[in-house]
């Protein structure tokens, strides 16, 4: 017996949880079931989080939740709460499989069987926003290396346990060399120590335009959060319907279920909707708490039910479907297809299918850091670089000068182009003269001067080598 937290969620979220609990509980799920309430109800109590603390607590004590979609009412102030979930669990690793279903559900793609492996907690999505003058604001994109070893490994132990024979990265890592350096650099190492598999990089435009015409050529995609959001939509949508997939959000110690749509409100109460999303999250579940007879059961009777032309009226073809049915009625015959197989489609074996055991990430050694220089940001509302340079050069020392300035990354001084577009957001950086070390009394010196000569300085970074190699990246011309 497993306990787990269910939420039904809103919209069409009660019909389809009720419709997957009785379709895997008829399957032989060992499960005993703790049900909160999150969403719309409990943010227009006044709660922005959708979320009750006692809920945190059973969602914390049991570590399996499944939930079903919430709908997140409309104006400011309410926060999301899968973002939410997902952070403050630590459930960093997102997994989509996206699978056509030809010749019952129509594609494009026929052959096309992805997995798309998200990284669920950085990136772009920390939420670091800023700003920082009048005309530019800006959002931090985070990655680490721990985050990247995690979703990596994840992605490679994920393709050998489950026969997968390719794991592809996608990065933009010609342009963001640290970030996406790093992304793809712990994909190189990783990959190293998987030799069965093949891997392959591809950078993100031309890999993202090929997945969405030749997607068959690939297989595993580990990509970080904010590229595996968009394209993991996409590897969805292109197999037919988005309604059908299911997603798993792991962390070290919690899960979390779910399908991928919305609360589709505009059909809530009708016996529309279809289940198969929820479905297939929770045969992800199935599989991860160790109960994969009855996965692999449920997801059998699944496919020889949409085989059989059993369809919901989202994926009602004439000439392919048989029957157009409600949702109770589609997990009905789901439950008369126990034990059956699927004829043309694929059938599954999930013999060794749970839970994946990934080491915990091993800090490594630190690097030897040295201070290299500054790069002191400041608003100025003028146009002129050459005018700009001419003030900053007031607040040098005799041991750090000015370089270089940059606007919006493209190096307008020395030398530069009057045709760049500059707006008043200007990235000034110093370095030390040559055989000169630095210290932070450096900075602090430098940003003294400035405020005695009313530069408005918006934020610094201090500029480090580690063990010899510049952590920082060239201006855009220099
Ligand atoms: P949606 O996914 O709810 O609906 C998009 C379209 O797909 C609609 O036409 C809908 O009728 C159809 N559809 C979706 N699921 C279906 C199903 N199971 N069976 C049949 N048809 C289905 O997206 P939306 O309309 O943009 O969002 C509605 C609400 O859902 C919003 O409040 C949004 O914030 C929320 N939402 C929640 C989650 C989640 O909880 N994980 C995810 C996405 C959107």
């Amino acid at each position: 017996m497993k306990r787990i937290t269910v939420a039904k969620g809103d919209g069409i979220g009660p019909e389809i949880m009720d419709a997957t609990l009785e379709i895997i509980i008829a399957a032989g799920a060992k499960l005993e079931i703790d049900e909160i309430e999150v969403g719309e109800k409990v943010y227009l109590a006044g709660d922005t989080s959708g979320i009750a603390n006692e809920s945190w607590e059973t969602i914390r004590r049991n570590k399996i939740f499944l939930k079903a979609p919430i709908t997140t009412p409309q104006g400011g102030g309410y926060k999301s709460l899968n973002v939410t979930t997902r952070k403050f669990l630590g459930l960093y690793s997102n997994v989509r499989p996206c699978m056509s279903l030809h010749p019952f559900v129509s594609t494009k793609h026929p052959v096309m069987d992805i997995v798309i492996v998200r990284e669920n907690e950085e990136d772009l999505y920390a939420g670091i926003e800023h700003q920082q003058t009048d005309e530019v604001v800006q959002c931090l994109k985070l990655i680490s290396r721990p985050g990247c070893e995690k979703i990596i490994r994840y992605a490679f132990e994920y393709a050998k346990q489950q026969n997968r024979k390719k794991v592809t990265c996608f990065t933009k890592d010609n342009i963001m060399k640290q970030t996406d350096g790093l992304f793809h650099q712990v994909f190189d190492e990783i990959a190293k120590e998987y030799p069965a598999i093949e891997n392959e990089h591809w950078i993100i435009d031309i890999g993202a335009a090929k997945m969405a015409d030749t997607p068959e050529i690939f297989d595993v995609i580990v990509m970080p959060n904010l590229y595996g959001d968009v394209l993991s939509d996409v590897a969805a949508q292109i197999t037919g319907s988005v309604g059908l997939a299911g997603s798993a959000n792991i962390g070290e110690e919690c899960s979390m279920f779910e399908a991928i749509h919305g609360s589709a409100p505009r059909r809530a109460g009708q016996n529309a909707a279809n289940p198969s999303g929820l479905l297939q999250g929770a045969v992800m579940m199935l599989n991860h708490i160790g109960q994969t007879d009855v996965a692999e059961k449920v997801q059998n009777a699944w496919l020889k039910t949409l085989e059989d032309g059993i369809h919901t009226y989202d994926i009602f073809k004439e000439g392919i479907s048989k029957q157009k049915v409600g949702t109770k009625e589609f997990a009905q015959a789901v439950i008369s297809n126990l034990g059956q197989k699927p004829a043309i489609l694929k059938s599954v074996s999930y013999a060794n299918s749970s839970s994946l055991n990934l080491p915990k990430y091993k800090r490594k050694p630190a690097a030897k850091k040295e201070l290299v220089g500054v790069d002191i940001f400041v608003h100025w509302a003028g146009t002129n670089p050459n005018e700009l340079a001419e003030k900053i050069q007031k607040i040098e020392s005799n041991v750090i000068k000015l370089s270089m300035i940059t606007n919006r990354g493209i190096k307008v001084w020395p030398n530069g182009f009057e045709e760049t577009f500059c707006t008043d957001h200007w990235r000034c950086r110093f370095k030390p003269l040559e055989n000169s070390d630095i210290t932070k009394t450096d900075i602090i010196e430098l940003f003294k001067n400035a405020l005695n000569h009313n530069i408005d300085i918006i934020k610094s970074e201090n500029l480090y080598s580690f063990d010899g190699k510049a952590g920082y990246s060239l201006g855009q011309g220099q």
